[in-house]
């Protein structure tokens, strides 16, 4: 049985292996928030593209302040935005705004604070050194430099970027579309009231919500129920999708079916248990070409293995670069004491109190149990060959997207 780790290099690698590119769109700007790229974005021309100043106060030559104390003439006034011709001489200064270009003859700019201006001279209490205060032209990027690269997932920096070069359209991969099919004949549509034995489905929602999340369109399927028919029905309308996933019918149970059908369409697997709790009967395949997950039907085991094991594929689908997991450490408030030789991911919450994070395991009912879900921001992971931590180490933690 593979650790998670195997699990998502399984998955990586039958992902990348389908090696056909994106489809493409192009957008509005701030449209592509959260896409991955497509296209290079070139800086237009150097940046800064003269001379920066980075503060308010003086352009001076700083050869002219070796000592403090001295005196120059002010001659002239340069406000962000203007060009300003005339060239700063020995002896001499101009008044400069943050954002100016710093004039020729100028190498340093002395802040405001540190001066006495008078009508047309101004008192420098300080010396000064060459390049201060100045961020040079073409420091930052060259003209014709590759500020983005195909691939890149584009944040609120990101779009910064491509604003200030002049993009106002950007080349971006479309979201990949994410088919969700729940099964299990005790579920229930949402806006239905379930009988005495029956539930809600929660996990469509869920799923949907964690697809949105990774950058993904979903498609939501319904439910199937636990029949051979319906599930090859809806399993082979879900495969016209990019991915399918499917949630329940992957235990032990007499009525857990979608392995056998996914079999009969076809479906080749490379996992169909990992080595974690909850979520230990997750199913990763291929079929017509196609991803499909078969995740466990418990709700927190669904969430935790989505979370795990989809986002890599989606990442692919679109362009980039799998996202790693982003686990991390921090300070256990109490002692955990674990069991099962498996990797647990337990609901737990992370608090900033006084300053230093730290995370503390939450109470839950198992695998079931969403309400103690909605409490957690992140996942505690316990590892099998370390099954008990003490207070006060470093657990490591999976934050729980969108949640912290
Ligand atoms: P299964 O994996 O099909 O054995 O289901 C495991 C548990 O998850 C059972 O208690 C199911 O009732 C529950 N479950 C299955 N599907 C859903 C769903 N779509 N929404 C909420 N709970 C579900
Ligand atoms: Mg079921």
């Amino acid at each position: 049985m593979p650790s998670f780790e195997q699990a998502r290099e399984k998955i990586i690698e039958a992902a990348a292996g389908l090696r056909h590119a994106p489809a493409t769109e192009t957008l509005a700007l701030l449209e592509t928030l959260g896409r991955v790229l497509l296209e290079p974005v070139i800086a237009d021309r150097d940046y800064p593209p003269f001379h920066r100043a980075t503060r308010d106060g003086f352009a001076v030559r700083a050869a002219d302040l070796a000592t403090a104390g001295r005196t120059l003439d002010i001659i002239g006034e340069i406000k962000a935005g203007d060009s300003f011709a005339a060239e700063i001489c020995a002896g001499q200064c101009a008044q400069i705004m943050t954002g100016a270009g710093v004039p020729r003859g100028a190498d340093a700019v002395v802040m405001i604070e540190h001066t006495k201006p008078s009508k047309a001279r101004v008192l420098v209490e300080r010396t000064a050194e060459s390049g201060q205060n100045i961020v040079a032209k073409g420091s930052e990027a060259r003209a014709g430099q590759t500020l983005l690269a195909p691939g890149k997932r584009l944040g609120y920096a990101e779009l910064a970027i491509a604003a200030q070069v002049g993009r106002t359209k950007l080349a971006v991969a479309k979201k990949p579309r994410v088919a969700i099919l729940s099964t299990g004949d005790e579920v229930v549509l949402v806006h239905q009231t379930p009988g005495p034995f029956q539930i809600r489905n929660s996990n469509s929602i869920s799923l949907g919500a964690q697809v949105s999340l990774a950058g993904g369109e979903p498609v939501l399927l319904g439910n199937a129920a636990d029949r051979v028919e319906d599930l090859r029905m809806k399993i082979e309308t879900g495969l016209e999708a990019d991915v399918l996933i499917l949630s329940g019918g992957v235990s032990m149970g007499k009525y857990d079916l979608v392995e056998t059908v996914l079999r009969d369409l076809g479906a080749e697997f490379y996992f169909d248990a990992v080595e974690i709790r909850p979520g230990r009967p997750a199913v990763f395949g291929m079929c017509r070409g196609k991803p499909v997950f078969g995740l466990p039907g418990n709700p927190v085991s669904t969430m935790v293995t989505f979370e795990l094991f989809v986002p890599p594929v989606m990442d692919l689908l679109s362009g980039a670069k799998p996202r790693p997991l982003g686990l991390f450490r921090v300070r256990l408030e109490a002692p955990v004491r674990l069991k099962a030789p498996l990797t647990h991911f337990l609901p737990a919450r992370i608090e900033w109190g006084s300053g230093e994070p730290s995370v503390r395991e939450l109470s839950w009912k198992g695998s079931g149990d969403i309400v103690a879900l909605g409490q957690a921001n992140a996942y505690l992971v316990v590892r099998p060959e370390k099954l008990e931590l003490a207070a006060g180490e470093l657990a490591e933690v999976l934050p729980r997207r969108g949640a912290l």
